[in-house]
């Protein structure tokens, strides 16, 4: 019941449209009377009166009050579709406006598909609501309501006999809907499911073709794709064992009220043409109740969505998202201070981190994976907050910071260097909107990405595809280098990828990686020997913790996991560490 009234409180902010519509409901409603009072007139006064003069007039009277009714039905629509899409448009913003704000949790547990069908099918179900129950629901009470008055005034006894089959069509149309919100809702949850497989199975399409596993992601699409059918058969067979019984009940109606006009026309007490009314306005009478059905369908897909769609918009934004501290300069003096932290309730997955960099140093993490390294970025970024100990920032500890400002003055440089399915110009605008070409062009020849851009076919706007595909694994980087060197943010967070590049690359990815950290403090998750070599600081960890920490040549010297780790190479070392480098290793003989 209250999701119902919440989607109705949205008619309150669309004041003059839902009251346009309401006054084009029932002004059309009106003029249903023209049919059966003019046939009524024919029969009972004109025929049998020989009124050869009010032949024409009572015809082109009737005709005009159609043709007035059928205008108003255009503006109807017109203005309801308006109605529905304004509705539309406004929920949706505010959820896709809600979605954006949640915090990085939220998202870990939420398949991208589900989101999507909120947006994309809850949002117009319940929009359906409003404007079905304002133009279906209420101009089919209004009719029911002005039909049966008329009907009374022309005979009351008859009308009684009409009504005869109501209660039985309302307990049923009662019971129905009673029943159907679980079907729509496990239609609704199945069609969901099913978004979810199709946007992880084509966002992971090449993973698919290079496995070959083709014929297993049918099969598992296939089971998916036939939870809707059943679901949605499920739905439909309600609706094809409910509504024929109720028109069954309803038509035999038309048969009593045949037999009762019958009686009273041969005993004198009914004229034919009160029955010719009565036949006229049996569809105009029962027409709202035929809506009745659909409107329940409606109805109940709306709440359904709705809950759906509220339960979304009634969680918390992230704290801080906006308001919080904002100093006025930032020298980039980062420390972590015993800071824990865990996705789960589980074990903690980085506890007791102590880290501390002075303003422009470079501190490397490396480790094995899953060591908990790109965790400290997250925490850093405030994508997660702390459970234990804190981070500060020039003294104040991040979590008192607005995320505004803090996200401002931070870049962010992912492994996968994601890119929007838009121009190279506005993905790098991403860093800053107002930036000039000039602007671009020099964070791109910083980036040394130039060559690559000039040589795209439209130049800046070029469109790189969906998260880039239309680029090499190398450009992506490098675009994504230029773009946190547009946005000159004075700490970053660098995840170096992985991914093989040929040498040449390689060599203008490590010099672009250079220009971005150097003046800035940088936190760097460390794949290139050079990296580790330059950073002031490398901290290895394990399991969650640092367990080594110092410069490269006190690490390789104190011969633990990194003279490990250094022995098997970083990331475009093919060839062995020099000599004198691998003859500080204990144990390794020079
Ligand atoms: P690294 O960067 O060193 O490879 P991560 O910080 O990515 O390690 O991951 C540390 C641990 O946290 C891993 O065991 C990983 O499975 C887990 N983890 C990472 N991200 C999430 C997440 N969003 N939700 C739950 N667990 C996560």
């Amino acid at each position: 019941m209250s999701t119902l009234r919440r989607i109705f409180r949205y008619t309150t902010r669309y004041r003059w449209r839902a009251l346009l519509a309401f006054f084009l409901a029932v002004s059309g409603t009106l003029l249903v009377l023209v049919m059966p009072a003019m046939t009524q007139r024919f029969i009972d006064d004109i025929i049998p009166n020989k009124r050869w003069d009010a032949i024409w007039p009572t015809a082109l009277l009737a005709v005009g009050a159609i043709a007035f009714r059928q205008i108003i039905f255009t503006a109807r629509t017109l203005s309801n579709n308006a109605f529905e899409q304004v509705v539309v448009h406004d929920l949706r913003r505010e959820l896709y406006d809600k979605i954006q704000r949640l915090p990085m949790r939220w998202f870990d547990n939420q398949p991208t598909g589900d989101i999507m069908t909120r947006v994309g099918s809850d949002v117009p179900a319940i929009e359906k609501v409003i404007v079905d129950t304002i133009d279906q629901g209420l101009s089919g009470l209004l009719q029911f309501v002005i039909v049966l008055a008329y009907l009374l005034h022309l005979h009351t006894g008859l009308t009684m006999v009409t009504l005869a089959p109501m209660p039985v069509v309302a307990l049923a149309t009662w019971l129905y809907s009673r029943k159907n919100e679980a079907r729509y809702r496990a239609a609704s949850e199945a069609s969901s499911a099913l978004n979810s497989m199709l946007h992880d199975n084509i966002a992971g399409i090449r993973q698919i073709k290079a496995y070959t596993v083709e014929p297993q992601e049918l099969l598992r699409f296939d089971r998916t794709s036939a939870r809707v059918r059943q679901a949605q058969l499920t739905v439909a067979k309600a609706n094809a064992m409910t509504w024929p019984g109720v028109s069954l009940i309803a038509e035999s109606g038309i048969v009593a009220m045949m037999g009762a006009a019958a009686y009273w026309i041969l005993k004198g007490e009914m004229q034919v043409g009160t029955l010719m009314a009565f036949l006229v306005s049996w569809g105009f009478l029962f027409d709202p109740l035929s809506r009745i059905n659909p409107i329940t369908q409606t109805f109940v897909g709306g709440v359904v969505a709705g809950k759906r769609v509220f339960s979304i918009l009634d969680l918390h934004d992230e704290p801080n998202l906006i308001e919080g501290l904002r100093p006025a300069v930032l020298r980039g003096h980062v420390t972590f201070e015993e800071v824990g932290f865990s996705y789960a309730e589980k074990a903690p997955v980085v506890s007791g981190i102590n880290v501390e960099a002075l303003p422009g140093q470079t501190i490397a993490f490396v480790g094995p994976t899953g060591a908990g390294k790109s965790t400290l970025l997250n925490l850093l970024a405030r994508f997660y907050e702390c459970d234990e100990g804190r981070i500060l920032i020039d003294g104040t500890p991040i979590n008192e910071l607005s995320k505004e400002w803090l996200r401002d003055n931070i870049g962010y440089v992912t492994q996968e260097s994601f890119l929007f399915n838009a121009s190279v110009r506005e993905n790098l605008q991403l860093a800053k909107p107002d930036a000039t070409d000039d602007e671009l062009w020099a964070a791109l020849t910083a980036a040394n990405a130039d060559g690559f851009v000039r040589r795209l076919e439209e130049g800046l706007d070029t469109v790189t595809g969906e998260r880039g595909t239309k680029l090499s694994g190398g450009e992506r980087q490098r675009l994504s280098i230029a773009r946190a060197l547009l946005k000159n943010p004075p700490i970053l967070l660098l995840d170096e990828a992985t991914s093989a590049v040929d040498n040449e690359t390689e060599k203008l990815i490590q010099q672009a990686l250079d220009r971005l950290r150097s003046q800035r403090t940088s936190f760097v998750i460390a794949h290139r020997l050079s990296t580790v070599r330059e950073a002031h600081r490398i901290c290895v960890m394990e399991r969650g913790k640092i367990i080594e920490s110092g410069h490269h040549k006190e690490l390789l010297a104190e011969g633990g996991l990194y003279a490990r780790l250094a022995a098997t190479g970083f990331q475009e070392e093919k060839k062995p560490l020099p000599l004198e480098e691998l003859s500080a290793i204990p144990g390794v003989d020079g």
